[in-house]
């Protein structure tokens, strides 16, 4: 093999669409390889906090999220029984004062696209499944499910919680079922309308042992968004995500005020996905292989963060490679541990506790984190 030049990012989720991006602004020619053949608008939303929305500017994608995103002014937390107040957590325009940019709430297909409209889609290689990796003296070879083979000096593995790549530095273990299982369910805005104006634009019902997080996914409020946290005893089902429906949702809702069982009565079609997660890993790379997001370090996403992470990995990976070059990959993969295993470990932490901002906390070590001035730091040695 001649010396490679090139990374090769596999996987072109939320993580790795974000970190080939940010790799081509540093200078680098990157190659990514994606399984799926094509991404659609699947029916999910997600958070946006200012610490991604920062890295988004980088990459020229800010403001045309921000246009197509819904803006709350608060992040609400409500006693799911008696609708009780239990925090208000201040967005909207504090987030972009304090926090340096705006905390928005969308559509995931929506972002998603925007971020791939940042790669070069003559560099973005859909329906290769990776297979396996043959590390060599002066790059890496990749095999993919269909036969083909690619080449790299570094592989960056941001292919999510079943990661081939962690599966190759560590060895095939799946990842654990936490006990808890999310419901998700996308509300035209027109249903809500039959009910008087008690939608607020981003609240968390919380008791005991379950919540349901609700918010829009554009601007306009055009469309409404749920993704429950229920205890489940065991994931005995086949797949990604199973229906659920509006039964299902009652009966683990029973006892939740009024706006609750509204907005439950106004779902048309609910699914019901596990939620899995596996424990801190003992490494994050290995030669010329490098882990980031959910293949490194995968929560519950009850903190909403999950994804900004593997932003925010992109982001740092991208400067310790800009400042070593890709012949000093050893050095580049040693600062991007160091600088994130600490803050992603309680991302991770916090996240599966799933305590975040259940009370007046002040978020301001994730929403105004800006990881373009953070110092990058070396981790020990192994
Ligand atoms: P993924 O987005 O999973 O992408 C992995 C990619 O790799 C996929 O495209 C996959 O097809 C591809 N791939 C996998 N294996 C291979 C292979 N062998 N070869 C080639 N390609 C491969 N995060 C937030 O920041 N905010 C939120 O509000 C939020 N809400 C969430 C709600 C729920 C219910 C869940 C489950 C998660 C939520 N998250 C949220 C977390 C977030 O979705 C994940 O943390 C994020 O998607 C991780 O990004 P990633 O790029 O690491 O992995």
């Amino acid at each position: 093999m001649a010396r490679q030049q090139n990374v090769a990012v596999v996987g072109a989720g939320l993580g790795g669409a974000a970190t080939a991006a940010l790799l081509r602004e540093a200078g680098f020619a990157v190659d990514v390889y994606e399984q799926a053949e094509g991404f659609s608008r699947l029916g999910a939303g997600i958070h946006v906090g200012p610490n991604v929305m920062k890295i988004f500017r980088r990459l020229g994608i800010e403001d045309r999220l921000a246009a197509v995103s819904s803006h709350p002014d608060f992040w609400f937390s409500r006693d799911g029984a008696t609708g009780e107040y239990l925090s208000r957590i201040p967005l909207g325009a504090f987030a972009v004062r304090e926090y340096g940019a705006p905390y928005v709430t969308v559509h995931r297909g929506d972002m998603h696209e925007l971020q791939m409209g940042t790669l070069d889609p003559a560099r973005v290689h859909f329906g290769k499944q990776l297979a396996t990796v043959e590390e060599r003296e002066d790059g890496v070879l990749l095999s993919f499910t269909d036969g083909t083979t690619a080449e790299a000096a570094i592989v960056v593995g941001a292919d999510g919680i079943n990661s081939r790549i962690r599966e190759v530095l560590l060895g095939p273990e799946k990842p654990h079922y936490s006990g808890w299982v999310a419901h998700r369910a996308l509300i035209r805005g027109e249903k809500l309308r039959e009910h008087a104006d008690i939608f607020e634009d981003c609240v968390k019902w919380w008791s005991d042992d379950r919540h349901m997080m609700v918010y829009y996914t554009t601007g306009g409020r055009a469309e409404y968004y749920y993704v429950t946290g229920v205890p489940h005893p065991a994931w005995d089902f086949d797949g990604n995500s199973v229906p659920s429906s509006r039964e299902e949702m009652r009966e683990a809702f029973a006892g939740y005020c009024p706006t609750v069982q509204a907005l439950i009565e106004s779902s048309d079609e609910v699914s019901k996905w596990p939620l899995l997660n596996r424990s801190p890993l003992p490494l994050w790379s290995r030669g010329r292989l490098v882990l980031l997001g959910d293949a490194c370090h995968p929560m519950k996403p009850h903190m909403a963060q999950g994804a900004a992470m593997a932003i925010e990995d992109g982001a740092i990976l991208a400067r310790a490679l800009a400042e070593t070059g890709l012949d000093d990959h050893a050095t580049a993969f040693r600062l991007y541990e160091g600088t994130r295993r600490e803050r992603a470990s309680r991302v991770q932490a916090v996240s599966n506790a799933n305590t975040w901002l259940r009370t007046q906390e002040d978020p301001a070590w994730v929403f105004a984190h800006d990881v373009f001035a953070e110092p990058l730091r070396m981790a020990e040695p192994a």
